[in-house]
């Protein structure tokens, strides 16, 4: 009956739109990149934050090393200027030691102004992959969000799409139905064309005319030499 191949027309329809749905459901967003993204900048953090408090700790070191000598340095030259020493010998030794405690002065001095510029570095760095990190993160909850939301869109119109197609399905004709399973499993989901001038449709190979008539005159079980699949010729609206 025609009708049969009608109804299995639109079993064909929901089977493409289900297909449809399933490619954009296992094509949808879950934030792995994101999520990748965000462990890799945590790690870059957690090692800038490290390097900092490593940084810290050895600026108080400092400032305990640099207090101890200029405190020393303060009691020599309390001595070399108090006239308590006067023999020359004591005095260039009092003298030696002042200057070689100004030049280790100077030198954690100057390692302190490299890590001040380190600690200003990277409490830079740190603030700025906060931001990042924080950025990153609402983007993750929204891709994710919006995942779940057109996941449950989609599975609601699948679920739609198949109770269409179960109750279609059981107005066909059994092995006509099963005809049309196993033409489509191994023709890429499409088990049934609708053929609408000389070529097939889903292969375009000129069909013969006398198939073609067939078509047009409701014949049943028609095929594409070709490619196999079910025709079917839809008949214009009677009104
Ligand atoms: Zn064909």
């Amino acid at each position: 009956m025609t009708q049969d191949l009608r109804i299995l027309h639109e079993v064909q329809q929901c089977d493409l739109e289900i297909a449809e749905r399933q490619k954009a459901l296992s094509a949808l967003d879950s934030g792995e990149e994101l999520n990748g993204n965000i462990a890799s900048i945590e790690e870059e953090l957690a090692q800038i934050r490290q390097q900092r408090e490593q940084a810290e700790a050895q600026n108080l070191d400092y400032e305990l090393e640099l207090k101890t000598l200029q405190e020393k340095r303060e009691r020599f030259q309390k001595q070399l200027y108090s006239g308590s020493v006067s023999n020359p010998r004591q005095l260039s030794d009092l003298q030696g030691e002042v200057d070689m405690l100004g030049r280790e002065i100077g030198k954690i001095e100057d390692e302190m102004l490299e890590l001040l510029e380190l600690l200003e570095s990277t409490g830079a760095s740190i603030t700025q992959k906060e931001a990042q990190l924080a950025e990153l993160k609402e983007q993750l909850a929204k891709v994710r969000s919006d995942s779940a939301s057109t996941e449950d869109r989609l599975k609601g119109e699948i679920s739609e799409l198949e109770t269409q197609r179960r109750e279609s399905a059981a107005k066909i004709d059994p092995p006509l139905l099963r005809r049309y399973e196993q033409i489509r499993v191994r023709a890429g989901n499409v088990g049934i064309v609708n053929i609408t001038g000389s070529m097939c449709p889903a292969c375009r190979i000129a069909l013969p005319s006398e198939t073609i008539k067939e078509a047009k005159a409701g014949r049943v079980g028609l095929t594409c030499d070709n490619c196999g699949r079910l025709l079917y010729w839809e008949q214009p609206e009677e009104d």
